[in-house]
């Protein structure tokens, strides 16, 4: 029996909200309005890819994010993201020119079984899918190479990391899948800068503002001058002294214990269990506390609000098949 295949987001997502996880793995529900921070963080990963792989150069990678934002010159956030992913790639290339790990491979695809911990036999129903960002070689051991791009890089989010279940899982993936043991993670993180591009004033815009000028002055005139469009020459230039700041990066290495493997372990069977057990029952429970998660409304939210009204279906989603990066039936992948 050919068993489904689970991956990390799929069972994160189970994890955050049945519901959600229902909508996106079982109907294939994506809104047809797509998240460009995430199409951000994966021309980055691609980005990354060449960089280890082939040791691409500045303009090949340029080259790349120009053909992801190819409509940049009518879509204004395409522009933002384009100048954004430019900058970002050439202040890393710079700030990692030499590394201390030696790259292994980038881009693993597994695809292992799930084990009961309690038996250790294999699960009768899902196999474990995913793709490992890199792996790399550091002081004789093996390490798994994550990449993020992260609005901020603080205190409080280095100090999750070890909490991360996606690297856990990975590490035991990858172990199972290659016979290696994965001594830890490095997590490398680069900040995705808020600056944005003047726009300049319209005639309007500047006659309002200083005829405000003009009345709070006490001499009833003032010097302001109409303020003009930044050019994308001089906005780039800015980007990129932003990403000449070490602070927009970071490296972190951590060990994975055993303790974390077997926890992890331990979750995904029964995150299993419980999938098992909602098909069974036909039900797929909300949970409303993360409808607002990191202060924006869930992917689901038009729909769950209107009570799975098919005309909202209808109009704000589209069908797509889930992780269609990884090249798997659709059909099989849960
Ligand atoms: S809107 Fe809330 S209840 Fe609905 S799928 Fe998203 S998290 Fe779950």
């Amino acid at each position: 029996m050919n068993k489904q295949i689970l991956t990390y987001s799929a069972a994160r997502k189970f994890q955050v909200c049945h519901k959600a996880y229902h909508n996106r793995y079982l109907e294939n529900l994506v809104p047809l309005e797509q998240d460009d921070a995430l199409f951000l963080g994966s021309i980055i990963h691609e980005c990354l890819e060449v960089w280890y792989k082939k040791k691409a150069t500045g303009a090949e990678i340029n080259r790349l994010i120009d053909e992801a934002y190819s409509l940049r010159d009518s879509a204004e956030r395409q522009k933002r993201d384009w100048h954004l992913a430019r900058a970002m790639m050439k202040g890393y290339c710079s700030h990692y020119d030499q590394e201390q790990f030696e790259v292994i491979e980038t881009e693993l695809d597994f695809r292992v079984p799930i084990i009961n911990p309690r038996t250790g036999r294999p699960s009768q129903s899902f196999e474990l899918m995913g793709k490992v960002d890199g792996l790399v070689r550091l002081g004789g051991e093996y390490f798994i190479l994550e990449h993020k791009t992260a609005a901020l890089i603080t205190g409080d989010y280095i100090e999750k990391l070890p909490m991360d279940f996606q690297v856990n899982l990975y590490a035991i993936a990858l172990g199972r899948e290659r016979q290696i043991p994965i001594a830890g993670v490095i997590y490398n993180v680069i900040q995705k800068s808020k600056i944005r591009q003047r726009q300049g004033e319209t005639e309007d815009q500047f006659e309002l503002r200083r005829q405000d000028l003009i009345r709070k002055s006490k001499t009833g005139k003032t010097s302001a001058k109409r303020q003009i469009p930044e050019s994308d020459e001089t906005f780039q230039k800015r980007l990129e002294s932003v990403y000449e700041a070490p602070g927009m990066y970071a490296r972190e290495t951590l060990y994975l214990s055993k303790a974390d493997m077997d926890r992890t372990e331990q979750e995904l069977w029964e995150i299993t269990q419980e999938i098992l057990s909602s098909r069974r029952r036909k039900h797929w429970s909300q949970n409303t506390d993360s409808c607002f998660r990191y202060y924006a409304p869930c992917m689901y939210f038009p729909l769950c609000r209107a009570h799975d009204n098919p005309n909202i279906k209808e109009n704000l989603y589209t069908k797509r098949p889930p992780h269609s990066e990884l090249s798997v039936s659709e059909s099989r992948i849960f």
